[in-house]
């Protein structure tokens, strides 16, 4: 059973949801309120997990292609003293896989290649959703894949679920040096990050109490060991990026409406970065949703009006039933590991480090 599908947002999550719904059969189209698709952005880490998805929905080998793996990483003091290693390997080992870096544009053009390739699927740019009652009545599905301030979410739960300041800022950008140290940096109230991303290139990540120029950040991280000094000092601050740390809170009752409207990614369970799961967790969701509607019976409409076992309300319930749960447990958990690592008394939490199980 087919149907046709509006997805609104073309970020990862939407794409992503855009590429499974019309690999079932599904007719969609994708309406997204930026005036093209947007070239900027860092690194994306893309857990075995979020790759095994990709692969599902026929991407998997394209994102591989434009990404590097990133192993050996730790965690340091600011003087450079090394407390642990990340758990790259031991996650390696269990997935047979190795955890893969890729910078965000790479990402957007695996997915919007492999949507194009259809030759169908419209996606408008400069086409804000505004209103959701609108495009219901218009599609069989609607699907909310418009980030952290969605519009969809905002139609479907009121202010129930709303982007909260969690008290820091975090700046990111990316070096023109391959740096070789990598990993996380924990000092007192701040953290900095290093990872690979392509060759000759280093991501960086830096979270402060709060910075508005780029001196105000580099003052925060005076003296912390090399390369951190070396990587601010020798990047252009034009093409940082700043961004205020928010997370959705309260987490929602539902990530489904109505039989008819279903919320992906960001718009769903808006997260801190902490654990490197924007990006996986709506591919996640994305495919989840696409595998959960594919599995409708064949033969009649996709329970417009008439939710039912086997209609869409039942397939967005299961889709809700395995998505839920266990992104808002990811969030819950970025949100801890956000204030473990932005704690000021770094003593007993430096201790913690070195005796806990990574
Ligand atoms: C341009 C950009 C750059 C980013 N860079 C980074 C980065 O470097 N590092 C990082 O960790 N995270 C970055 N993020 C966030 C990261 O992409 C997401 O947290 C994660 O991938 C989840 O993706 P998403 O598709 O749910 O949300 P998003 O990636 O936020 O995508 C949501 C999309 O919906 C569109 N939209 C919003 N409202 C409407 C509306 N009313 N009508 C139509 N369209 C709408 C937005 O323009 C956007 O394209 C970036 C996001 C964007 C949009």
């Amino acid at each position: 059973m087919t149907g046709t599908a509006v997805v609104v947002g073309a970020g990862v999550g939407g794409l992503a949801t855009a590429l499974g719904l019309r690999r079932a059969g599904w007719s969609v189209s994708v309406c997204e309120r930026r005036a093209g698709p947007e070239r900027y952005g860092t690194a994306f880490g893309i857990h075995p997990a979020a790759q095994a998805a990709l692969d599902r929905l026929g991407v998997g080998e394209a994102v591989r292609a434009r990404a590097v793996p990133y192993r050996n990483a730790q965690i340091r003091t600011p003087e450079g003293r090394v407390l642990a290693n990340l758990p790259l390997e031991r996650i390696e080992r269990r997935a047979g896989r190795a955890e893969l870096m890729i910078p965000r544009p790479r990402l957007m053009d695996a997915l919007l290649d492999a949507v194009a390739a259809f030759g169908d699927v419209p996606v408008a740019y400069g086409a804000p959703v505004s209103c959701v009652r609108q495009l219901a009545a218009a599609n069989d599905l609607v699907v909310g894949a418009d980030g952290i301030g969605s519009t969809v979410r905002a139609a479907c739960f009121g202010g129930r679920g709303a982007p909260r300041f969690i008290g820091t800022v975090a700046w990111i950008g990316i070096a023109d040096f391959e740096s070789g140290v990598y990993g996380e940096t924990w000092g007192a109230g701040r953290f900095f990050g290093i990872t690979p991303i392509e060759p000759g290139r280093t991501n960086w990540y830096a979270t402060v109490p709060a910075a508005t120029t780029a001196e105000e950040l580099r003052g925060y991280f005076d003296g912390w060991h090399d390369p951190i000094p070396r990587i601010l000092a020798g990047t252009d601050p034009s093409e940082w990026i700043r961004y205020e740390m928010r997370h959705l809170y309260p987490a929602l009752p539902a990530f489904v409406r109505g039989g008819r409207v279903a919320l992906v990614g960001d718009a769903a369970h808006a997260m801190t970065p902490n654990l490197g799961q924007g990006a996986c967790t709506a591919i996640l969701d994305a495919e989840a949703l696409a595998r959960a509607v594919a599995a409708l019976p064949p033969g009649g409409a996709p329970g417009r009006g008439a939710p039912g076992p086997g209609g869409l309300s039942a397939a967005l319930r299961a889709y809700d039933a395995e998505r839920r749960r266990s992104a808002q447990r990811v969030a819950f958990a970025s949100r801890w590991l956000h204030r473990f690592m932005t704690v000021r008394r770094t003593g007993p939490r430096d201790l913690l480090i070195g005796v806990l199980p990574w």
